[in-house]
Parts: structure tokens; sequence; C-alpha cells
């Protein structure tokens, strides 16, 4: 393992990340099976004395904290600029913490941790008054997870508290996926970044309300409607996860109210057979060009030759959505290093895997939906 300025990680975009620097980030580079134990120590250090450090998840990188910390938690939304009533998850490496966080743990949830915990599965309990409120953004509710990466695992446990993480970019970017995106967001705000390798899943955790009946789904993720109701049986879904928010239609996770994942570019998603897609994505490419504008598509390895843009990504192929999941916050976050000025993206199904995918992407897009017939 070795110790490295951030400024160091490839990728990483030293301009931007000079002028916003404040502190030293160190960068760790560790395993991912964390078998190498130095940066595992220095970060659990730096967490019990009240700082900031970002760490691989199984979903995407998180910026964690000391849970029972309210003034570190503080600095979490300063590095991140996250509005306040935007509340954090609590990360735990042992289920015994849970019974220090929350005031009961309903049936619904003990099957649901049986079935997918350690893994991309975060649950709203009610808070104990332990959580300070720098955590819930007030709310008497906590969300709780507990990650399988194993970098994630050894950090939270060697520094024996929960830790308290919410993605590690700056808000309304896309969330992490690698080292080098936290660097890029956060270099100089932060205290350590340690650096275990692409983040499996690639789209964040699955957010599930336990506190109600039946449980309800507020943010699709990995662990899918589909893999919860076979353990539960009904489960509900947040309507407004579908749907810009509204004064009237208000997301219940508080996160999902604002806007997220965005590139610089203007993202619209197009919908439709796919020919009917790359021809009005080749015809909006044209009249765009003629306007000046450089423009982007978000493709997939069926469709990638199709396309007359001026650049054209492939999230991975239809035939395996898990993949378009891990690359999908990557790509959006490469159309800025070539400075497209407006993507099209193509759609996936609104069901199953293709659930997050969509969430994320409608978000990223401003809920901006062209129909190509
Ligand atoms: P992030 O890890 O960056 O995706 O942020 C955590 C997500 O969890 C945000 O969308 C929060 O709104 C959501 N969240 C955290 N605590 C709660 C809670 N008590 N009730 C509902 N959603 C929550
Ligand atoms: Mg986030």
């Amino acid at each position: 393992m070795t110790l490295v300025p951030a400024e160091a990680v490839k990728n990483t975009k030293s301009a931007a990340v000079q002028t916003c620097k404040q502190m030293n980030t160190m960068v760790y580079y560790t395993d991912a099976a964390a078998s190498d134990r130095e940066g595992i120590e220095k970060g659990a250090e730096i967490l019990r004395k009240g700082g900031l450090v970002a760490f691989p998840t199984e979903t995407v990188y998180g910026l964690g904290a000391n849970g029972f910390d309210g003034e570190a938690c503080k600095r979490i939304y300063e590095a991140k600029g996250r509005p306040s009533d935007n509340p954090l998850i609590l990360h735990i490496s042992q289920i015994n913490e849970l019974h220090l966080i929350v005031r009961e743990i309903p049936p619904v949830a003990k099957k649901l941790m049986d079935a997918f915990w350690p893994g991309p599965l975060t649950m709203i309990f009610l808070k104990s008054n332990k959580v300070p409120k720098e955590v819930t953004g007030e709310l008497d509710t906590v969300a709780v997870r507990f990650p399988s990466h194993p970098v994630a695992m050894a950090l939270i446990r060697e520094a024996g508290l929960p830790i308290a993480a919410p993605s590690a970019n700056t808000s309304g970017r896309p969330s992490p996926t690698r080292a080098a995106h936290v660097a890029h967001d956060l270099s100089g705000k932060i205290d350590m970044i340690l650096d275990g390798g692409s983040a499996e899943w690639g789209l964040e955790s699955t957010i599930v309300d336990v506190s109600v009946t039946p449980p309800m789904i507020l943010r699709p993720g990995a662990v899918t409607k589909e893999m919860l109701e076979q353990v539960v049986g009904n489960v509900g879904i947040d309507p407004a996860i579908w749907e810009k928010p509204t004064a009237e239609l208000r997301p219940k996770a508080p996160g999902m109210k604002y806007t997220h994942y965005s590139p610089k570019a203007e993202v619209y998603l197009v919908q439709g057979s796919r020919e009917a897609v790359t021809e009005k994505i080749n015809a909006l490419a044209v009249q765009d060009q003629r306007a000046g504008k450089k423009v982007g598509v978000l493709a997939t390895e069926e469709s990638k030759d199709g396309y007359n843009a001026d650049v054209v990504l492939s999230a991975g192929s239809r035939s395996c959505l898990e993949e378009i999941g891990a690359n999908l916050f990557r790509v959006l976050r490469q159309f800025d290093e070539v400075d497209i000025d407006v993507v099209y993206a193509e759609t996936f199904p609104f069901e199953g895997e293709g659930m997050a995918i969509m969430n994320r992407l409608q978000k990223s897009a401003g809920y901006r939906m062209i129909k190509a017939e």
C-alpha cells in the first residue's frame, strides 16, 4: 500500500482539484479484499477523531464520518454541498450494532436482514436517541445498511462505530464508482480516500422503509422488488420515484427530491423501438450540431455502431442489465471529460434490475423523455 497525494490519482482533473484545495487529502491504495491493514487502520483512526474518510462499498464509494458525532457528520454536508434536510445512512459491520441505533426491529426487517445483509439493501427504522439529528435530518427514522465490501466492513469494524455515509460525490453529480471520481469531486475537502478499486454494483443501495406496513421501496437498487417480495410478500413502492417531485408529490426519501446524477450536459432520454430511437437521435444530433453543440449518445453494445454523434459511449450489453448499472455513473462522468453539450440516452425496462437504472437516468435527465416513433 502506498500513500500518494490525491492529485496523483489517475483521471483526476488536477486543475479543478487544486482550485478548491483546502486540506491535504491522503489516498491509500488497498487491495479489494482488505488484506493489507495500513489504510484501514489509518482511516479508522481518522473516523474516531471526527474526520472524513471515503471508502469503497459494493454499491458506490461512501463518504464516512463517526455516526455518533453530530459535528463530524456536519462536515459531510459541508464537503459535499449537501442540503441539511437530506439524511445520511448509518453503516454497520455487525448486527448487534443495530440495537444501539434503532428503537425496534420489526419481524419483516429481521427476514430482510437474514436474506440480504450484508449487501446493497438499506432499511429505514425508528431511530434510538443515540443517533444525532445531523444523521437523520431531524427525522424520527434512521436509514441503516450493512455493506458487504471487505474494505467497508474492515474499516467500520476497526473504527468500532456505526459510520454515517452518503455517496462520496459533490451533491447533484453522478455518484462515484471509483476513487478517481471521489478525488475529482472532494480532494482538498476530506481527510482520506481509501482506494479499493471499482464498486461492483455501481448504483446506490435499494432503500426500503420497514417502519410501515407493507414495507415500501423508497429508492430502487440492486435488490429488486421481486427479490424483496420473494422474502416478505407484498412490497409497496413510493410512486414519487417516477415523477418529477412537486409540493403534492414529495418522495419519502428526502434525497430523492433533489436534482441528481447530472453531467454538465443536458440529458434527454429517448424511448421507442431500437430502430426508431437510432433514427430519432441521429436526426436530433444533426440539428444540434448545426447549432454548434457537441452531441453525445449513451448507447449499448447492441446499438452503438448506428449513431453519428460526436461521442458515443456504450454502458454495456442489454443482455446484462447489471453491467449497464455498474457502468452508468462512470459513463455519465465521461461525457463531462470531453465537454459534451447534449446527451441522448437510450432507455431500459422499468422493471426488475432496469428499475434502478431508469430511476437514475430519469433524474439525470430531469425527467425529460422524448418518444421515438
Ligand atoms: P446517499 O447515500 O447519498 O444515496 O444518500 C442517502 C439516501 O438515503 C438519501 O436519498 C436520503 O434521503 C435517504 N435517507 C436517509 N435517511 C432516511 C430516512 N430516515 N428516511 C428516508 N430516507 C432516508
Ligand atoms: Mg448520494
